[in-house]
């Protein structure tokens, strides 16, 4: 390959040396990275692959240490870091420094509960009394961790940290709008002193993921669209590369005749325009009894005209930031446009807001809709609530679990045990009751979907084990018999033991047990 083809492209589809980042807000410049070249990645594999033994065996106290320091590191650097979230997403201060906690808190579970998740599990085995065996969890090796731009923190320090603790060795890989983000996180990484070569942070768009893929990494840790996901997918497949998929989703909440109208009112808006919409949980489809819909619709407006403050910057008062790529505002004014041609109901906003360099989108209410317009149907990814009346739960549930995706739900209602009922019917991997996103970057809880929306588990006590596989140990407890049992020759005698054995240990009734042991 020439030099010329072994530069990857920047944002613009470009060839370029590097990625410049700018606000979307403002249009300003934030800074610029190097793309890594693409034939730089075998050397940085190989990096990883010979550090990475030395990591594991240092132990975990030392990887835990390693790990408080990063903390440290981020909360010294904590200003700086919120605020170039604030910069290089548009994002509201108070969001960010939200996402900001969940990080923090997160570090401390891992040190409080790694010992215990990651402890050796003994397993007494019938088939071998005279053995010991007990289960232990090993790391994968290399991890590769792909990342996208919408929680940068949360997204990339919660695989990182499961990843380093477990002793992997780490590729990470921001997307590229959060490399600025990404860049910052990458230091305080390195300011906690690790071993060199453990973690190492990689630029590029997807074409350098890809080419970090061919690299056969030993674990995949991917966060972003269903469509990508199903592209790394296959070529792990094709790889035997184990992989995490966190992807993307269209959820609903379910609200019942009996809501409290207030608290939901206020819990769909905030579940839905938190982030600008620009979430993978956000509720996307609200399905509410009949009765309560245009009531449920006016209270909503009223909470957006009351709370809602879109703009960009430092202040306090900024309650919505704007969509933070050119493609996503595209899709949100292509989604509403589409469905307003076709008869749907405009309650509220349904515009781009003048100023902050055209990426504000208004937070919108959509009612009147039907199942076949694309913003029922695809992820919106925006500040858009579609509203959608109907005649029994059971209709919402239905309605909830009909697209492929199933990252979170939630039902509205003053029944509690009716509440649980409905979620129990939910195909989703987080169910939540008079809430929506509480779940969402809750460090003690594990975090993933199912079907179109991804498998495997990020944080709680399923993120350490996700980056792991269980390796079994068996030994002699006291001594080595000169032969096993089920070791050559067969004799009948050793059918006829087995199979009685077998008929007198399953029998589900004693007079059955009786005549296995005293029968032929
Ligand atoms: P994206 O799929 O475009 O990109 C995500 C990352 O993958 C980026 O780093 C990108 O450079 C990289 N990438 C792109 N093509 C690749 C390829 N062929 N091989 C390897 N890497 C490749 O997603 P995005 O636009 O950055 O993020 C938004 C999406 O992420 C939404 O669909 C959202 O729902 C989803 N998401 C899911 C979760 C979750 O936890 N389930 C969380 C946040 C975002």
């Amino acid at each position: 390959m020439n030099a010329a083809a072994q530069t990857p492209v920047n944002l613009n589809g470009q060839r370029s040396n590097v990625i410049v980042s700018t606000s979307p807000a403002t249009g300003r410049k934030l800074g610029e990275v190097p793309v890594t070249p693409l034939d730089a990645l075998p050397a940085i594999m190989a990096t990883a692959r010979s550090a990475q033994k030395a990591w594991f065996e240092a132990g975990l106290a030392f990887r835990l240490e390693v790990l408080r320091r990063w903390q440290d590191s981020l909360r010294r650097n904590f200003d700086r870091i919120v605020g170039m979230v604030v910069a290089e997403q548009g994002r509201p201060p108070f969001e960010a420094l939200s996402e900001f906690f969940s990080c923090i808190d997160l570090f401390a579970y891992y040190r409080r509960t790694a010992a215990h998740t990651l402890a050796a599990k003994r397993q007494f085995v019938l088939l071998a009394p005279h053995h010991q065996h007990w289960t232990v969890r090993q790391p994968y090796g290399v991890a590769l961790i792909i990342t996208p731009w919408n929680f940068p923190l949360i997204l990339s320090i919660a695989p990182i940290a499961a990843a380093l603790v477990t002793g992997n060795a780490v590729i990470f890989k921001p997307s590229e709008y959060s490399t600025q983000v990404g860049e910052l996180l990458a230091r305080t990484v390195r300011e906690s002193g690790i071993p060199e070569g453990v973690f190492q942070i990689v630029h590029g768009t997807g074409e350098v993921g890809a080419a970090l893929i061919a690299q056969q990494p030993d674990k995949i840790c991917f966060t972003g669209s269903t469509a990508t996901g199903r592209k790394i997918a296959a070529t792990a497949g094709e790889r035997l590369i184990p992989i995490t998929l966190e992807l993307g989703a269209k959820d609903a909440a379910i609200v019942l005749e009996d809501a409290d109208l207030d608290r939901t009112a206020h819990g769909i808006v905030w579940g839905s325009l938190f982030n600008a919409g620009q979430a993978c949980l956000s509720i996307e489809r609200i399905y509410v009894a009949r009765a309560i819909a245009e009531p449920l619709m006016q209270r909503m407006a009223a909470v957006i005209e009351k709370f809602i403050n879109v703009g960009a910057g430092e202040s306090p008062e900024i309650t919505m930031g704007v969509l933070t790529t050119e493609a996503q505002l595209k899709i949100v004014e292509d989604q509403v446009r589409e469905a307003l041609a076709s008869g749907a109901r405009l309650i509220c906003g349904g515009k781009v807001l003048d100023g902050l360099n055209g990426r504000a989108y208004a937070p919108t209410i959509l009612t009147d809709l039907s199942p076949e317009m694309r913003l029922m149907r695809e992820e919106t990814f925006g500040p858009v609530l579609a509203v959608v009346p109907i005649d029994s739960p059971e209709e919402g549930v239905q309605a909830a679990n009909a697209l492929g995706y199933g990252l979170t739900g939630s039902v509205w209602t003053r029944d509690r045990a009716r509440g649980l009922a409905l979620m129990a019917q939910l195909e989703v991997g987080h169910a939540s009751l008079n809430d929506h996103i509480i779940t969402a970057s809750v460090p003690q809880l594990a975090w993933g979907g199912v079907k179109n929306s991804g498998y495997g588990r990020s944080r709680g006590a399923e993120g350490l084990i996700d980056m792991t596989y269980a390796k079994v140990y068996s030994a002699e407890r006291f001594f080595a018999l000169p032969r096993e049992l089920f070791w050559y020759p067969y004799p009948s005698g050793k059918y006829t033991l087995l199979r009685r054995f077998i008929n007198v240990y399953y029998a589900t009734t004693w007079r059955e047990r009786l005549a296995a042991l005293f029968g032929r």
